[in-house]
Protein backbone atom coordinates (compact mmCIF):
# COMPACT_ATOMS: atom_id res chain seq x y z
CA UNK A 1 0.00 0.00 0.00
CA UNK A 2 2.54 2.53 -0.73
CA UNK A 3 0.57 5.36 -1.95
CA UNK A 4 -2.08 5.08 0.61
CA UNK A 5 -2.10 7.72 3.44
CA UNK A 6 -4.30 6.70 6.34
CA UNK A 7 -4.37 9.45 8.74
CA UNK A 8 -2.49 8.88 12.12
CA UNK A 9 -4.33 11.85 13.57
CA UNK A 10 -5.98 11.45 16.80
CA UNK A 11 -9.20 14.07 16.45
CA UNK A 12 -9.16 12.00 12.67
CA UNK A 13 -9.97 8.92 14.50
CA UNK A 14 -12.02 10.69 17.25
CA UNK A 15 -14.42 12.06 15.05
CA UNK A 16 -14.80 8.76 12.46
CA UNK A 17 -15.44 6.90 15.90
CA UNK A 18 -18.59 9.11 16.21
CA UNK A 19 -19.11 9.37 12.62
CA UNK A 20 -19.10 5.27 12.86
CA UNK A 21 -21.76 5.41 15.65
CA UNK A 22 -25.23 3.84 14.53
CA UNK A 23 -26.57 6.32 16.60
CA UNK A 24 -25.15 9.94 15.27
CA UNK A 25 -27.93 11.39 13.67
CA UNK A 26 -27.94 13.21 9.69
CA UNK A 27 -27.08 16.32 11.17
CA UNK A 28 -24.02 15.36 13.07
CA UNK A 29 -23.05 13.33 10.44
CA UNK A 30 -22.73 15.91 8.19
CA UNK A 31 -20.88 18.01 10.41
CA UNK A 32 -18.66 15.30 10.80
CA UNK A 33 -18.11 14.36 7.39
CA UNK A 34 -17.40 18.46 6.95
CA UNK A 35 -14.36 18.61 9.63
CA UNK A 36 -13.24 15.27 8.43
CA UNK A 37 -12.55 16.06 4.70
CA UNK A 38 -11.02 19.41 5.88
CA UNK A 39 -8.40 17.47 8.01
CA UNK A 40 -7.63 14.93 5.07
CA UNK A 41 -7.56 17.92 2.76
CA UNK A 42 -4.55 19.67 4.95
CA UNK A 43 -2.78 16.15 4.92
CA UNK A 44 -3.18 15.56 0.80
CA UNK A 45 -2.60 19.44 -0.07
CA UNK A 46 1.02 19.31 1.68
CA UNK A 47 2.99 19.14 -1.38
CA UNK A 48 1.16 21.73 -3.93
CA UNK A 49 3.43 24.31 -5.23
CA UNK A 50 3.99 27.59 -4.00
CA UNK A 51 5.54 31.03 -5.36
CA UNK A 52 7.18 33.97 -4.13
CA UNK A 53 4.61 36.48 -2.88
CA UNK A 54 6.26 39.84 -1.64
CA UNK A 55 3.27 41.88 1.28
CA UNK A 56 3.95 44.65 2.87
CA UNK A 57 3.38 44.02 7.22
CA UNK A 58 2.24 47.07 9.33
CA UNK A 59 6.29 46.75 10.38
CA UNK A 60 8.20 46.51 6.84
CA UNK A 61 8.03 44.04 3.37
CA UNK A 62 8.11 40.20 3.96
CA UNK A 63 8.94 37.90 1.25
CA UNK A 64 6.02 35.35 1.47
CA UNK A 65 4.09 32.68 -0.84
CA UNK A 66 0.90 32.09 -2.41
CA UNK A 67 -0.62 28.86 -4.13
CA UNK A 68 0.58 28.80 -7.14
CA UNK A 69 -1.62 25.84 -8.68
CA UNK A 70 -5.40 26.17 -9.49
CA UNK A 71 -7.24 23.20 -7.26
CA UNK A 72 -10.24 21.18 -8.48
CA UNK A 73 -12.37 19.51 -6.15
CA UNK A 74 -14.46 16.41 -7.83
CA UNK A 75 -16.58 15.13 -5.33
CA UNK A 76 -18.66 11.93 -6.80
CA UNK A 77 -22.27 12.17 -6.42
CA UNK A 78 -23.87 12.32 -4.46
CA UNK A 79 -22.23 10.87 -1.05
CA UNK A 80 -19.08 13.31 -2.29
CA UNK A 81 -20.84 16.50 -1.87
CA UNK A 82 -21.37 16.68 2.00
CA UNK A 83 -16.91 16.59 1.54
CA UNK A 84 -16.65 20.11 -0.54
CA UNK A 85 -17.69 22.66 2.41
CA UNK A 86 -15.15 21.73 4.81
CA UNK A 87 -12.60 21.86 2.09
CA UNK A 88 -13.94 24.99 1.05
CA UNK A 89 -13.46 26.87 4.03
CA UNK A 90 -9.50 26.16 3.80
CA UNK A 91 -9.30 26.62 -0.19
CA UNK A 92 -12.34 28.68 -0.85
CA UNK A 93 -11.19 29.64 -4.78
CA UNK A 94 -10.92 26.35 -5.49
CA UNK A 95 -13.26 25.39 -8.28
CA UNK A 96 -15.82 22.51 -7.66
CA UNK A 97 -16.63 19.83 -10.46
CA UNK A 98 -19.20 17.36 -10.19
CA UNK A 99 -19.13 13.65 -11.58
CA UNK A 100 -22.41 11.55 -11.60
CA UNK A 101 -21.67 7.98 -11.16
CA UNK A 102 -23.69 5.57 -9.54
CA UNK A 103 -23.10 2.20 -8.41
CA UNK A 104 -25.26 -0.70 -10.86
CA UNK A 105 -26.40 -2.86 -7.59
CA UNK A 106 -26.63 -5.80 -9.52
CA UNK A 107 -23.04 -5.78 -10.69
CA UNK A 108 -21.50 -3.25 -8.58
CA UNK A 109 -20.08 -1.03 -11.65
CA UNK A 110 -20.50 2.54 -11.93
CA UNK A 111 -22.14 3.76 -14.51
CA UNK A 112 -21.54 7.74 -15.30
CA UNK A 113 -25.22 9.91 -15.39
CA UNK A 114 -23.49 13.40 -14.88
CA UNK A 115 -20.04 15.32 -16.51
CA UNK A 116 -19.88 18.66 -17.64
CA UNK A 117 -16.65 19.45 -17.81
CA UNK A 118 -15.30 21.61 -20.21
CA UNK A 119 -12.92 20.66 -23.47
CA UNK A 120 -10.18 21.95 -21.23
CA UNK A 121 -9.35 21.17 -18.11
CA UNK A 122 -9.34 24.69 -16.06
CA UNK A 123 -7.14 23.36 -12.99
CA UNK A 124 -3.79 21.80 -12.50
CA UNK A 125 -5.04 19.42 -9.61
CA UNK A 126 -7.84 17.70 -8.65
CA UNK A 127 -8.89 16.00 -5.75
CA UNK A 128 -11.43 13.14 -5.94
CA UNK A 129 -13.62 13.18 -3.37
CA UNK A 130 -15.67 10.39 -2.02
CA UNK A 131 -16.24 9.55 1.88
CA UNK A 132 -15.81 5.44 0.59
CA UNK A 133 -13.45 3.79 -0.97
CA UNK A 134 -15.20 0.64 -1.49
CA UNK A 135 -15.07 -1.80 -4.62
CA UNK A 136 -13.27 1.04 -5.77
CA UNK A 137 -14.89 1.32 -9.19
CA UNK A 138 -16.35 4.91 -8.77
CA UNK A 139 -12.83 6.51 -8.13
CA UNK A 140 -11.40 4.22 -11.14
CA UNK A 141 -13.58 5.67 -13.34
CA UNK A 142 -14.16 9.15 -12.10
CA UNK A 143 -9.70 9.41 -12.01
CA UNK A 144 -10.28 7.99 -15.70
CA UNK A 145 -12.53 10.94 -16.58
CA UNK A 146 -9.88 13.57 -15.62
CA UNK A 147 -6.82 11.88 -17.07
CA UNK A 148 -8.85 12.14 -20.23
CA UNK A 149 -10.05 15.64 -19.52
CA UNK A 150 -6.17 15.89 -18.94
CA UNK A 151 -5.66 16.77 -15.59
CA UNK A 152 -2.06 15.66 -14.09
CA UNK A 153 -2.12 15.65 -11.05
CA UNK A 154 -4.92 13.92 -9.08
CA UNK A 155 -5.49 12.98 -5.08
CA UNK A 156 -8.11 10.61 -4.03
CA UNK A 157 -9.38 12.31 -0.78
CA UNK A 158 -12.11 9.87 1.06
CA UNK A 159 -13.14 8.93 4.75
CA UNK A 160 -12.70 4.87 4.63
CA UNK A 161 -10.94 2.74 2.32
CA UNK A 162 -11.83 -1.42 1.82
CA UNK A 163 -8.57 -3.57 0.86
CA UNK A 164 -10.76 -4.29 -2.34
CA UNK A 165 -11.09 -0.24 -3.79
CA UNK A 166 -7.20 0.21 -3.10
CA UNK A 167 -5.83 -2.63 -4.94
CA UNK A 168 -8.28 -2.06 -7.56
CA UNK A 169 -7.16 1.87 -7.80
CA UNK A 170 -3.18 0.82 -7.40
CA UNK A 171 -3.65 -1.53 -10.21
CA UNK A 172 -5.40 1.72 -12.60
CA UNK A 173 -3.75 4.51 -11.24
CA UNK A 174 -1.05 3.42 -8.93
CA UNK A 175 0.21 6.90 -8.86
CA UNK A 176 -2.57 8.39 -7.64
CA UNK A 177 -2.39 9.21 -3.20
CA UNK A 178 -4.87 7.91 -1.40
CA UNK A 179 -5.73 10.11 1.83
CA UNK A 180 -8.46 8.35 4.05
CA UNK A 181 -9.33 8.58 7.59
CA UNK A 182 -8.80 4.76 7.90
CA UNK A 183 -8.23 1.90 6.22
CA UNK A 184 -11.05 -0.80 7.28
CA UNK A 185 -11.07 -5.06 6.92
CA UNK A 186 -12.84 -5.72 3.63
CA UNK A 187 -16.17 -5.83 1.67
CA UNK A 188 -19.18 -7.68 2.48
CA UNK A 189 -21.49 -9.36 -0.23
CA UNK A 190 -23.12 -6.27 -0.87
CA UNK A 191 -20.03 -4.14 -1.56
CA UNK A 192 -20.34 -2.27 2.03
CA UNK A 193 -17.25 -1.61 3.95
CA UNK A 194 -16.99 -3.58 7.03
CA UNK A 195 -16.97 -2.45 9.90
CA UNK A 196 -17.55 0.88 7.68
CA UNK A 197 -20.28 2.96 8.57
CA UNK A 198 -22.74 2.24 6.16
CA UNK A 199 -24.72 4.14 3.54
CA UNK A 200 -22.45 7.55 4.01
CA UNK A 201 -24.99 9.12 1.32
CA UNK A 202 -28.47 7.69 3.35
CA UNK A 203 -26.42 8.89 6.46
CA UNK A 204 -25.84 12.14 5.37
CA UNK A 205 -29.15 12.99 3.57
CA UNK A 206 -31.43 11.33 5.63
CA UNK A 207 -32.31 9.10 3.06
CA UNK A 208 -31.52 5.39 5.16
N1 LIG B 1 -20.74 3.23 -0.16
C1 LIG B 1 -21.18 3.54 1.09
O1 LIG B 1 -21.84 4.54 1.29
N2 LIG B 1 -20.86 2.72 2.10
C2 LIG B 1 -20.13 1.60 1.94
O2 LIG B 1 -19.87 0.90 2.92
C3 LIG B 1 -19.69 1.29 0.64
C4 LIG B 1 -20.01 2.12 -0.40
Amino acid sequence: MANVFPSPHPLVAHKLTRLRNVNTDPKHFRELVREISGLMAYEATRDLLVQPKMVQTPLAPYQGVELQEKIGLVPVLRAGLGMVEGIWNLMPTAEVWHIGLYRDERTLKPVEYYNKLPVEPTVSVCLVLDPMLATGGSAVATVDVLKRWGVRKIKYVGILGAPEGIALMEKHHPEVPIHLAAVDERLNERGYILPGLGDAGDRQFGTG
